[in-house]
């Protein structure tokens, strides 16, 4: 199949940049598309058949539901069975915007949109792409990450065109995501809600609007081997992993910063490929390692120059600025793939706020492998 790729400017676009892609999603095909968490793998929602071609795309299991995008709140109804107020109190405050709500479907969705379940997903994207993109097709649109299965979510065009370039009909390359982790999922069909997936609206955030919200205890886990079954199908999966064996150094940060040296000098000297998942704060730490090479916040990710060293730092940005961290996640760990790294070290994030996002994607990345030091 060859993939269309068509650049949309949001400061600047019309009827006409949207009219192939809409006609393209009316009639079942695949169209992905750029939104504020990450892009998307966009099919019609209502249509059983462009759901299943999402799952062949993605080579990802059908027993693993989809998000149906919205462009306004008045596109709910035809969805679920009722809705609850606390979906208004969460949409007056949230959306558009990352905060995705399990709902009660009603018939209209089929259960191959919703993984076989009696829920519904439903987010409403404040990116003015999405929005104009959902509008244009008239239709509400099923669309989980668009990568690979198992692969880092994409936040830019080219890691679309990466991992699905002749699997889907479209990309509508629209820049960078700016928010760069999935959306924050919230379950409304259980007394207290529960958070299934932590994202950009925290924890804190969502208290005020419903003070007795909590995390589904599967969100908080830091072990692979603690047996407690997630509520969101997704978050069993191995997700995010990069191809090299990716372990996170927790503690002191002189601890984890001589740690993860000394680790990078081990695997060098055995003649591996080592990338190094560092912060402003901790990078010049490395800065003596011979023959490594630094990348700074995504900037001159890829790029092949320096092509003989052994050992990649990669700076993701400030620890004291969470929210460059989660938008360069996924970037910096597709970077590792890219340079084949063998071993990859990461120190951990603080958890909390954001954090507890940051750390969810980066612990499941990992595989939960985490050492105390
Ligand atoms: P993705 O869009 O790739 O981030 O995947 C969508 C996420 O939403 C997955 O983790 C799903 O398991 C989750 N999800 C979608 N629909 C439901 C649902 N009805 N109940 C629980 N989780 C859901
Ligand atoms: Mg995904």
């Amino acid at each position: 199949m060859k993939t269309v790729i068509k650049k949309i400017d949001a400061s600047n676009m019309s009827s006409e940049d949207f009219k192939e892609a809409a006609e393209l999603l009316r009639a079942g095909k695949l169209v992905a598309f750029p939104t504020e968490t990450v892009y998307g793998l966009g099919g019609n929602a209502y249509d059983s058949t462009a759901s299943a071609r999402i799952y062949a795309a993605k080579g990802r299991p059908s027993d693993n539901p989809l998000i149906v995008h919205i462009s306004e709140f008045s596109e709910i109804e035809p969805l679920v069975s009722h809705i609850p107020e606390e979906a208004r109190r969460l949409s007056d405050r949230f959306w558009p915007g990352p905060l995705t709500m399990i709902l009660d479907k009603s018939d209209a969705i089929p259960k191959e949109t919703t993984g076989g379940l009696d829920t519904v997903a439903i987010r409403m994207p404040s990116h003015p792409i999405a929005n104009r993109l959902i509008k244009e097709a008239g239709i509400p649109i099923a669309a989980p990450s668009a990568n690979a299965s198992g692969r880092p979510s994409t936040t830019k065009a080219e890691h679309v065109i990466e991992d699905l370039d002749g699997r889907i009909d479209m990309i509508i390359d629209g820049g960078s995501s700016d928010i760069g982790l999935e959306s924050t999922i919230v379950d409304l069909t259980v007394k207290p809600a529960l958070i299934l997936r932590p994202g950009y609206i925290t924890l804190e955030m969502l208290r005020e609007a419903l003070p007795d919200i909590e995390y589904d205890r599967a969100v908080l886990k830091r072990t692979k081997d603690e047996n407690i079954v997630a509520k969101a199908p997704g978050m069993k999966y191995r997700h995010y992993a990069p191809k090299g064996d990716l372990t996170i150094f927790e503690g002191d940060i002189d601890a984890v910063s001589g740690t993860i040296k000394k680790k990078v000098l081990e695997k060098l000297e055995a003649g591996h490929v080592v990338g190094v998942l560092t912060s402003d704060e901790l990078a010049k730490r490395y800065s003596d390692i011979t023959n490594a090479r630094f990348i700074h916040g995504g900037s001159n990710a890829g790029s092949k120059e320096n092509a003989d060293a052994r050992v990649f730092i990669y700076d993701i940005g400030s620890r004291e600025n969470e929210a460059e961290i989660a938008a360069g996640l996924f970037d910096a760990l597709r970077f590792f793939d890219e340079i084949k790294a063998e071993f990859i070290y990461a120190e951990g994030f603080t958890e909390g706020g954001l954090g507890q996002a940051i750390m969810n994607r980066l612990m499941k990345a990992a595989g939960y492998h985490i050492v105390e030091v």
